[in-house]
């Protein structure tokens, strides 16, 4: 039973050529009439004539016939029909090899041998439907690729295994920007196509899909016109040759140079940091595990540098973030020269970067490269002509590297770097339990950061400032304190730089401004006479909303004198819009306000724009007091301070006074004000009242001179 029916006709036409009358009945009484109907020619020429009146769907032909015989019939149905679908099945009495060649020379689709066998003629009219329907649908399948080649930009190559020859379509040649029109080549030409390194891939693809039916998808680069690569996804559609154990291999090739650069752009940035190009945070744990499981040896020393620069927000807002970016790659190029196979740096988010090695012999090793890095940075940075010095901070953790916990040693190491900028900053801190504890405190904190200010848990702290000259009290600076439900008083340099980054710095600034203020003016009503606030702003609060308009509502508010209320910025927050700034501070003195440069010599202040600002006071930062010696020395730069302050008639306040030697530099140099330990540490209100008391009960009736130490 014959299943294959062309949609056309309810039954299969079969054309029946040979001059023979008897083997024509005979072959029809051998196929089924259910399935077949028959029309018959008697030689070459009526077959053709034939073939064009009835489109039939197998031919079966005689060799030896009068006028055109079988082979000259057979090609020219071939050239008719324009395709090989058309299956001619050629009916041969010649039993030698001859025979066969010339039916295939013919381009026959098969043979029978007389004398006809009865299944054998069923079987090979049945094959040959079937190949003339597979190759139906490949050409099916072919247009239907071309159309969608045209619209994809790809292109298709056939391969047949029983010839070992390709055909390369027409738009696979101009996909690959190569002239070449349709052609037949070998498939080792065709290989020539695909890149060196993907040749053999693609080779074994073939081979397994055309010898055991095995379908592939491979994407793979090919070379076209003047070597140009081109990556393809490479499909392929297979179909069985006839009786044969071969497949007939359709291959697709579609163009995806441009997707998978994006691809390979995207991978690449998912793993380096587009600033620096230095490993990013992804890559470092890549690295982490990828090193973890290559490590056989239990002793390997493992050592984590996690390093942060200090005060890098004041390059930020000094020079803006161009100049911040520019210095980033140099840290990044300096950072790099370090590496080796066993060293590595990465970028781990914004300021802060991170070295890792291995194969470490000892901790005098992990010493030696906290060293070399710290000395990385003893060399200059240049912001256009400018010469910027920076200083880094580094946490370190060390374990042997089999024991190493991937996200553990990166919080660890992190912590251990605050730590070390807690200590003072220029110097390297290893990870110890206790600083972990601290570093999950941080975290903790800032959920409850939140609340703090709605729970009323913030305080106001007051320390004293001082006459240099005569030691009377002057004025105080408002320092906020935070009195947590469960940590106890936590100090402001462990939340002020979350409530900056969280914003919440703007209300908690609004609320210390405030209560400093009505704080104060109820001591000038207690009779404690003119002090002086100190209140510290915040970058944040300096750029956000109208900071003259709320300065004013507090003034209006508490009914505090102008001249009481002294603003503590500091250059990161003034340096940022150097014009507005200068705008803003001069609303303030239209108000009469006063305002201090704070923590001056850490930043990045020009001398020109310090000149235009309108200031009242310059406080020296405690780290260029601390360290003054008995003898004076150390105090080169404290010194210069004064110096221009005098130069530009600004009052000058040294902070972190502790000793009575700092007092007397302090006094042979003409500082104006003293603030620090040596006088009083910051006091709660009450305390505060107190001090005050006592003071003014040294200074006769009159209360509105200072008080004196
Ligand atoms: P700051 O403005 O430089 O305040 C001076 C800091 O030096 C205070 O630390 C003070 O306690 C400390 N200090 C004073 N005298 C000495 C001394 O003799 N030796 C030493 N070693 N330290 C001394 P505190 O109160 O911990 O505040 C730290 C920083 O937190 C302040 O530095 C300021 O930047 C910030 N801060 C404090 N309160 C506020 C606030 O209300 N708003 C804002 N935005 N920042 C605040
Ligand atoms: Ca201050
Ligand atoms: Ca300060």
């Amino acid at each position: 039973m014959i299943n294959t029916q062309t949609p056309l006709r309810n039954k299969l036409l079969i054309l029946i050529v040979d001059d023979n009358e008897f083997i024509r009945e005979l072959i029809k009484s051998y196929l089924a009439p259910e399935d077949f109907t028959f029309i018959e020619a008697r030689n070459g020429e009526e077959a053709i004539t034939e073939y064009l009146k009835n489109n039939p769907d197998v031919v079966l032909m005689d060799v030896v016939m009068p006028k055109m015989n079988g082979y000259q019939a057979c090609k020219k149905l071939r050239e008719l029909s324009g395709s090989y679908s058309l299956p001619i099945i050629m009916m041969t009495s010649l039993k030698d090899d001859k025979a066969t060649s010339d039916a295939f020379d013919a381009q026959a689709t098969d043979f029978i041998s007389k004398p006809i066998s009865r299944p054998l003629l069923i079987h090979r009219v049945s094959h040959a439907l079937h190949i003339r329907d597979s190759e139906l649908q490949l050409q099916a399948k072919k247009s239907q690729l071309a159309a969608s080649q045209e619209v994809t930009g790809s292109g298709y190559f056939e391969y047949n295994p029983i010839t070992e020859k390709v055909l390369c379509s027409d738009a696979l040649y101009s996909l690959l920007g190569l002239e070449k029109k349709d052609q037949i080549i070998s498939l080792a030409e065709f290989l020539l196509l695909t890149q060196t390194e993907d040749r053999e891939t693609v080779k074994q693809a073939i081979l397994k899909a055309a010898h055991e039916g095995v379908a592939y998808l491979l994407s793979h680069k090919m070379v076209g016109a003047e070597g140009l690569e081109y990556i393809v996804q490479h499909q392929t559609i297979i179909s069985p040759i006839g009786k044969t154990d071969r497949y007939h291999l359709l291959g697709t090739i579609l163009d995806i140079t441009s997707t998978k650069n994006k691809d390979i752009l995207i991978e690449e940035q998912q793993q380096f940091d587009t600033l620096t190009g230095l490993p990013n945070r992804q890559q470092l744990e890549d690295r982490l595990t990828l090193w973890l499981t290559q490590s056989d040896q239990r002793e390997e020393l493992f050592g984590m540098f996690f390093i942060g620069l200090d005060r890098f927000k004041n390059i930020n807002s000094s020079f803006g973030h161009h100049a911040a970016d520019n210095i980033l790659k140099s840290v990044a190029n300096r950072l790099r020269a370090h590496e080796n196979e066993d060293l590595v740096a990465a970028r781990f988010s914004g300021d802060e970067f991170v070295i890792i090695a291995k194969q470490l012999t000892s901790n005098i090793d992990v010493e030696a490269i906290a060293q070399r890095l710290k000395e990385t940075f003893a060399e200059h940075f240049f912001v256009e002509i400018r010469e910027v010095f920076i200083t880094i901070s580094i946490g370190i953790v060390t374990c042997p590297l089999i024991e190493l916990d991937e996200k553990q040693v990166i919080q660890n190491a992190e912590s251990a770097m605050f730590q070390a900028k807690r200590q003072g900053r220029n110097r390297h801190e290893y990870y110890r339990d206790e600083i972990g504890n601290q570093f999950n405190k941080r975290l903790h904190l800032e959920t409850n950061l939140r609340k703090a200010l709605d729970n009323g848990e913030f305080e106001v702290y007051y320390q004293p400032q001082v006459s240099v000259h005569n030691r009377r009290i002057i004025g105080m600076e408002a320092l906020i304190r935070w009195n947590h439900p469960e940590l106890g008083l936590v100090s402001p340099d462990d939340f002020i730089p979350i409530a900056e980054e969280t914003g919440l710095i703007v209300p908690i600034g609004s609320w210390v401004m405030e209560s400093a203020a009505r704080q104060t003016v109820t001591w000038r009503d207690k009779g404690f006479g003119l002090l002086r606030i100190g209140i510290n702003l915040s970058a944040k609060q300096f750029q956000g909303k109208d900071l003259a308009k709320e300065v004013a509502d507090v003034i209006s508010k508490t009914g505090i004198m102008p001249p009481s209320l002294d603003l503590e910025l500091t250059e990161s927050a003034v340096m940022n819009d150097i014009g507005r700034t200068i705008v803003i501070l001069n609303q303030l003195k239209e108000m009469g306000t006063q305002t201090s440069m704070d923590d001056f010599g850490t930043g990045y202040s020009s001398l020109s724009y310090l000149q235009q600002m309108p200031l009242h006071t310059l406080k020296i930062d405690r780290a260029f007091i601390m360290n003054i010696q008995p003898d004076g020395s150390n105090g080169e730069i404290a010194k210069v301070i004064i110096a221009l302050c005098h130069a530009l008639g600004l009052n000058v306040v040294a902070e972190g006074v502790e000793t009575e030697d700092h007092m007397k530099f302090l006094s042979k140099h003409e500082c104006n004000e003293a603030q620090g330990y040596l006088f009083s540490r910051p006091l709660p209100a009450v305390e505060m009242e107190k001090l005050l008391y006592s003071m003014t009960t040294h200074v006769e009736e009159n209360m509105t001179e200072d008080f004196l130490f």
